[in-house]
């Protein structure tokens, strides 16, 4: 069997508690940019890194809830990884 291995991204969803440090915080959606208030996140597990490198990010209430926000936190994360390898791509050339 060929088997073809993607990297894979697992995306939990979680929401702070009133006593986490950054309930209630500014911040801006990870997937649609709105600015909120801190209560819903998502974690994003990175299992393709020998690290299994986790991230939270903020999401507003409508994301919180939404069906397709796991699609998009995904979509926007390897969006977001592959600018961070093209930069450090181009740092390597400049020096
Ligand atoms: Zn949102």
């Amino acid at each position: 069997m060929n088997r073809h291995v993607m990297s894979t991204v697992t995306v939990h969803r979680g929401n702070l508690l009133e006593h986490d440090p950054n309930y209630g915080q500014p911040v801006i959606c990870y997937v649609c940019d709105m600015p909120h208030k801190a209560l819903g996140f998502a974690r994003i597990e990175d299992q393709s890194s020998n690290t299994f490198d986790t991230f939270a990010v903020p999401l507003c209430e409508a994301c919180s809830v939404s069906a397709i926000t796991d699609n998009a936190v995904v979509r926007k994360f390897w969006n977001v990884e592959a600018i961070r390898a093209y930069l450090k791509k181009q740092d390597v050339m400049e020096h």
